[in-house]
This record gives structure tokens, sequence and C-alpha cells, in this order.
């Protein structure tokens, strides 16, 4: 499979970058990982004129956190090193799990943190932890600098709000809230490189007592076209001690608001059946940690 001809372009400041995406508009595409846009470019679903490679932009990279204040990752760090990062793992568990499941070795070597949100798979591996953990997407481009919601970044299969002349250049985590933990899991039909079937992460903070929910998020993937924040779940639990009885009817909740579809990976009931799985686990192994923060 040959690739159509195209010009390559490998800036080295933010500032080039921003202007070369703002010069070339929409005959463009930001190279980052290339591992989902390669297969894209080979299969010539997209024929663009320029390939715009941000790996040599530093301020695009990187991992920074400050204590009160939370984390911020560049887009183009590679998931192996947020797989890799004790500040991830200490602060943002969910992510870090979610991220050592990402493809493979070589592919986690590749792809970027930034390139998972931006390609907007529906199966996507990390938009669904970043979404609980209340990630916001901070875009620039030549003319200034927007940030918003990672919910509200991610339209659908494949869609963003990205506009012509504008990069995704970081993603800004919260500071943890005190007695909180988040967890991370996904379902998939054989143990190895496969695309996910559900995933789902969840956020969990409890009151002072240790037993009762203050804040919670439970977020799924795969099972809608962009990560599907359970309303319900929330309304069942917060302000509730924690209860198997409670979290069973949750869990049944969360299954109802999943709108899946029937694929070569799995059928819509299977998948349903799934989301109620990880929603026991995920609200169970969240709660035990946070008793422990
Ligand atoms: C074998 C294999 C296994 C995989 N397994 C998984 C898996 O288990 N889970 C999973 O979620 N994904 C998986 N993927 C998909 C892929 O690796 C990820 O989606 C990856 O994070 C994409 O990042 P990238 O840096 O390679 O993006 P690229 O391929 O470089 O770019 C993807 C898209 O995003 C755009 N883009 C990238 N960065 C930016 C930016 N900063 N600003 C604006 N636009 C940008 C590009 O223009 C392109 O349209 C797999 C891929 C392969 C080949």
């Amino acid at each position: 499979m040959y690739l159509n001809h195209f010009e390559y372009y490998a800036p080295r400041t933010a500032g080039e970058a921003f202007e070369l995406v703002g010069r070339l508009g929409d005959q463009a595409k930001v190279l980052a990982g290339g591992t989902d846009l390669m297969l894209i470019l080979k299969e010539k679903l997209i024929k663009p004129q320029y390939l715009i490679d941000i790996n040599g932009v530093k301020e695009f990279q990187g991992i920074a956190y400050a204590a009160g204040k939370g984390a911020v990752i560049g887009a183009a760090t590679k998931i192996s090193e947020v797989e890799h990062s004790a500040i991830i793992r200490d602060k943002y568990f969910a992510l870090y799990q979610a991220a050592g499941e990402l493809g493979s070795v070589q592919v986690r070597a590749m792809a970027t943190i930034g390139g998972n949100s931006c390609h907007a798979s529906p199966a996507a591996e990390t938009p669904t932890p970043l979404v609980t953990l209340r990630a916001r997407v901070v875009i620039k481009s030549a003319a200034g600098e927007r940030q918003l919601p990672l919910e509200d970044f991610i339209l659908g299969n494949r869609k963003t709000v990205l506009g012509v002349g504008e990069i995704l250049t970081g993603f800004i985590l919260p500071e943890p809230a005190p007695r909180s933990a988040s967890r991370y899991a996904y379902i998939g039909l054989r143990n190895a490189m496969e695309i996910d079937a559900v995933n789902m992460a969840v956020n969990l903070v409890l009151e002072d007592d240790g037993r009762t929910i203050k804040d919670l998020r439970l977020v799924m993937g795969s099972v809608a076209p962009r990560p599907l924040i359970s309303a319900e779940v929330p309304a069942i639990l917060v302000g509730q001690e924690f209860g198997s009885e409670l979290v069973g009817k949750a869990a049944a909740a969360a299954a109802g608001e999943a709108r899946p579809i029937s694929d070569i990976r799995a059928s819509a009931e299977y998948r349903r059946e799934m989301v109620a799985v990880l929603a026991r686990r995920l609200l169970q192994e969240a709660f035990d940690a946070a008793r422990e923060v």
C-alpha cells in the first residue's frame, strides 16, 4: 500500500507549528505518533497535501504537576510516558491503568495521549478516564487559546471541535479531592491487542466518615459515539452510604443508560450486561481505594 505524495514539515517550536497549521489550512494534517493517521493515509481515506509532525515540539510534551493545583499533560506525550509516570500512578490511577492497556509496548512507545482523543474512536482507551477525572483540553492556534472540558471536545466517531489551524496542545487535570480514588477497566474479546468492547472509569470521593459518597463520576466508553457520562449513577449514590444493594441498583441504571451497537466485537446486549459488571466492580474498587487514602 503506497502513500500518496505529501510535503512533510517538522516544526521545532509551538510558534512554528501554529504558523504552519494556519498557513497550510485544511490541506494539512497534524502527525503525532502516526499509529492512527498512517493507517488512514494508507487506506487513502484522506489525502492531505501536507503533514505537520509535532514530535519535535517540546512545548507539546511532558507531564508537569503542582501540588494543590493538578497536572498538565502535553498532547504529544507518548502513552508509554503516561504509563510509567509516578505522578499519574499516584494521583490519576484510572488514567495510569488505561495507558497500560493501550495497544502493545511498541504502539505505546509511538502513540500520543493527544492523538487518542483527536482520533476520537468511540472505543479509545484514554478519553474515558480523562473525562472521569474532569480533564480540560487546551487548544491553540496562531490566533490564541481556548480551553474546554474533554467531553465537549469529542463530538462523536472521529469528530472533534478542532477547527482548521488549531492544535490540541494539552490536558489539564485538577488536583484529586481528598479521600478520592479513580479506577478503570475494559472488556475485550481476547487477551491480546483487541479493541475494547466496553470500557469504563469511575472517580469516587468520600465524606469524612469514610462511608458516605460525596461526589462520583462514572464514564462509559465504546457504548455510545463518544464518552458517556452517567447521570443516574451519581443520582443514586451521592449522599448515600456505600452498600451493595445501592451499587447493584446503580450498575443496572448505568446499563440502562448505555447506548451500544452490535458489531463484530460484541452484541449490544452483551455490552449492556458488561456495563453492569464493570460498574459494580469499579465502584467497589474505587470505594475500597478511597477509604485507604
Ligand atoms: C496495533 C494498534 C493497536 C492499537 N490499540 C489501541 C488500544 O488498545 N486502545 C486505543 O485507544 N487505541 C489503540 N490504537 C489506536 C492508536 O494507537 C491511538 O488512538 C493513539 O493514541 C493515536 O495517537 P497518535 O499519536 O498515534 O495519533 P496520530 O495517528 O498521529 O493522529 C491521529 C489523529 O489525530 C490528529 N492529531 C494527533 N495529535 C494532534 C494534536 N495534538 N492536535 C491536533 N490533531 C492531532 C491527527 O491529525 C490524526 O487525525 C491502536 C493502534 C494500533 C496501530
